[in-house]
């Protein structure tokens, strides 16, 4: 139900993905063409140095043929190596007898240089080839490729190389052209050249194996940084991708965050007001648009403040994140529950087919939440009111089916608590709602619609009346008789339980002097005061100056507090309770035993008297544990010397027991109810005593 909406981080995260792609894709692309131009510069240079090894031998070789046929020839002695040339026969000199004797032949130059070359290869590897079109010897006939190039010398080409192979082994050849000089006349004249022609080319053949060797090497390291280079780059693209995503998830946390703070109640992580006003409008279009029906439940918990004043707040919050979890149990997925704020809570049922259907929730709630609470150890019990109200019979808009709820649901309270109500146009019309009650009370305040009722309070043993309770009515021209559950929690809300406690004070005041001049003297007036007069700030300066005003309250007024007046320890309740014993007030604890009751504060705070709350007393002859709860406050309640007063006293069965345990005193409609002060004056003209009530 409290799905997150899709967030644009989701387009983030791809857009990081198809970078981080785009990223990779692009640096090893890059890193891959650094290693080809890598590779090919470093073929081209291994080219060039053995090309320039074989120019370099090129250049040697015309040297050596050079020297050779500027001087025409060289004679050597004759031996198996140098036998006398066929191709010079023509030479009339070829052979020569020295004086003594040693026969010398003339060597041509490019005889001579074979043999050089033929040794080179056998000292260095180095080939070197003598090839021409037209050769004297049919051993330096050119091959294909050499062909080719004398033709392109002729052309005008001067040089021409490529890789080769050689006996299985790589080689650079090389050929250049040779041209006819005029010393190369003397032996190649007849074959009709002419000085300055291309009379064949020089070839030579580098072996490539080292450079291969040395280039391999070199490309084995370019490969080795370039990986450690790509390496690096990944590892930055990566960890830059990492630090965005980071980021991107943060931003989630924080846009998430605050969209829940926005829409969801922190305590409870149900939706808030807001998310449910746009739940309920989104609903209430949806219904309009399919013909649905659609409940609306307005859930408040009974007495709640109570529980947050007796335990604290701490325990309050768990309280409700408690009731929170078991609403959520209650509804559908289709429903939302969210929390309006305090102890107010809404679900909304959409798509509903029957009214009832509305009920039986409200049912399982009511069931739901009264179970026990188990927290902290501690248990605790609590009850809620529901008002429903139905689209569209009871509202067409959200703010009025809420209004309408909320109406019902104070109807439930009045009813008694723990149960459901259905709004009805008749309970407006009635009421008027909250606001309208709230500005009823003010008006009544203004105008003196108040009337103060008295309860009597006998004593037990001797059933002598000995005081009685002052009870607030509030006897409206327009609502009849409200009784004070209905109105008493609303005027605590709104702060106006503070001047109707001032006017039930001077009216209590008033009438106790009234049957004083009448002779009717009573013992004690007991006087309801709520928590939050006791802690309003100059609450006790107040009542001082007020009993300073009416000496004849002194040592008769007892006021009957709730024990959360002793949880609030920031307005020092001991310190203000001991001010006002010291100045004569009595000090009752009202609804003694409903929940919270602590008999730590009996012995800390000063009081009087505990009131056992009427839901003891009521079952007291029938459920044992009741019996021995009450047998048990009382004994207690008299072991730290405190009277004890029974409330809501019924049957003389009750009145038994109690005397029986030895209870002090007593008040129930077995002897009167809350009585209109005239009423009360003749009941206490006619009850002196307690027989004439009982018998
Ligand atoms: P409470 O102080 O517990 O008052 C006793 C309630 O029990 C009265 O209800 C009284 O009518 C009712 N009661 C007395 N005997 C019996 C009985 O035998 N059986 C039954 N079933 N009920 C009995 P009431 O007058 O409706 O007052 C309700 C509550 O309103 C009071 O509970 C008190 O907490 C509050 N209240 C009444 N007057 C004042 C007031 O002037 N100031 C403040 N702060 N609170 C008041
Ligand atoms: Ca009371
Ligand atoms: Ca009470």
């Amino acid at each position: 139900m409290n799905r997150i909406p899709f967030l644009k981080t989701h387009d983030d995260v791809r857009r990081l993905q198809l970078q981080l792609w785009a990223s990779i894709i692009a640096w090893t692309f890059l890193v891959l063409v650094l290693l080809f131009w890598a590779v090919r510069n470093e073929d081209a240079d291994m080219l060039e140095l053995a090309r320039q090894e074989a120019v370099d031998n090129f250049n040697k070789d015309q040297a050596f043929r050079n020297w050779g046929t500027k001087h025409g020839g060289v004679y050597v002695p004759v031996s198996d190596h140098t036998q006398p040339s066929p191709y010079l026969s023509h030479i009339p000199e070829r052979d020569l007898v020295t004086p003594s004797g040693r026969q010398l032949t003339l060597m041509n130059p490019a005889f001579m240089l074979r043999q050089m070359m033929d040794d080179y290869n056998e000292l260095y590897g180095v080939k070197g080839r003598i090839t021409s079109l037209k050769p004297l010897n049919p051993a330096n006939a050119p091959d294909e490729w050499e062909r080719e190039a004398l033709m392109a010398f002729d052309a005008g080409e001067t040089e021409r190389f490529e890789i080769t192979e050689i006996n299985g082994q790589p080689y650079l050849r090389l050929i250049r052209p040779m041209r006819m000089q005029a010393g190369c006349l003397k032996c190649h004249l007849q074959q009709g050249y002419m000085v300055g022609e291309v009379r064949g080319g020089v070839g030579v053949s580098v072996p490539l194996a080292n450079y291969y060797k040395v280039t391999g090497e070199r490309k084995q390291i370019f490969l080795l940084v370039l990986s450690f280079i790509w390496s690096v780059g990944m590892v930055g693209i990566f960890s830059l991708t990492n630090h965005s995503r980071q980021r991107i998830d943060e931003r989630k946390r924080y846009e998430t965050e605050i969209w829940r703070q926005a829409n969801f109640d922190t305590l409870t992580g149900l939706s808030n007001r807001s998310l449910f006003m746009d739940r309920l409008d989104r609903a209430l279009a949806y219904a309009r648009r399919h013909d649905y029906k659609l409940a609306l439940l307005f859930i408040d918990l009974d007495r709640f403040k109570d529980v947050n004043d007796t335990l604290g707040h701490a325990h309050g919050d768990l309280l409700l994140q408690e009731a929170a979890k078991r609403l959520q149990d209650c509804v559908r997925e289709m429903d939302t529950v969210s929390r309006l704020g305090g102890d107010e809570f809404t679900v909304i049922l959409p798509e509903m087919i029957e009214n009832t259907s509305a009920a039986t929730v409200a049912g399982t709630i009511l069931t739901s939440l009264s179970r026990p609470y188990k927290l902290d150890g501690q248990e605790t019990k609590l009850s809620a009111s529901i008002g429903i109200t139905i689209y569209p019979q009871d509202g067409e808009d959200p703010g009025m089916l809420l209004q309408n709820a909320d109406t019902a649901m104070y109807r439930a309270k009045a009813d008694g608590r723990n149960t459901f109500r259905y709004f009805t146009w008749e309970m407006n019309r009635e009421a008027g709602g909250r606001a309208a009650l709230e500005a009823d009370l003010r008006h009544a305040l203004k105008w003196g619609e108040f009337e103060l009722y008295y309860q009597p309070i006998l004593n037990t043993l001797d059933g002598r009346l000995i005081g009685a309770e002052a009870l607030i009515r509030w006897i409206s021209p327009k609502r009849g008789l409200v009784g004070p559950d209905e109105f008493i929690p609303l005027a605590e809300e709104s702060g106006l339980i503070v001047p109707m406690g001032d006017w039930v004070m001077r009216r209590a005041a008033a009438d106790l002097a009234g049957w004083d001049e009448m002779g009717l003297v009573m013992e004690q007036l007991s006087v309801n005061l709520s928590t939050l007069q006791f802690q309003a700030k100059g609450f006790t300066r107040k009542i001082l100056e007020f009993l300073d005003s009416q000496p004849h309250l002194r040592s008769r007024l007892f006021f009957e507090i709730t024990e959360s007046v002793f949880i609030d320890e920031g307005t020092e309740p001991g310190a203000r309770l001991a001010k006002l014993r010291k100045e004569g007030i009595g000090i009752d604890i009202d609804d003694f035993g409903t929940g919270y009751s602590s008999l730590g504060y009996l012995k800390r705070f000063p009081v009087d008297k505990i009131k056992i709350d009427r839901s003891f007393i009521r079952d007291v002859t029938i459920d044992p544990e009741d019996a021995s709860l009450c047998e048990a406050i009382i004994a207690m309640a008299h072991h730290l010397k405190l009277g004890v007063v029974a409330e809501g006293v019924e049957t003389h069965q009750q009145l038994r027991f109690l005397q029986r345990r030895g209870c002090d005193y007593a008040q129930g409609y077995l002897f009167g109810r809350p009585m209109p002060v005239e009423q009360f004056t003749e009941y206490m003209k006619e009850n002196l005593s307690f027989d004439k009530v009982v018998n």
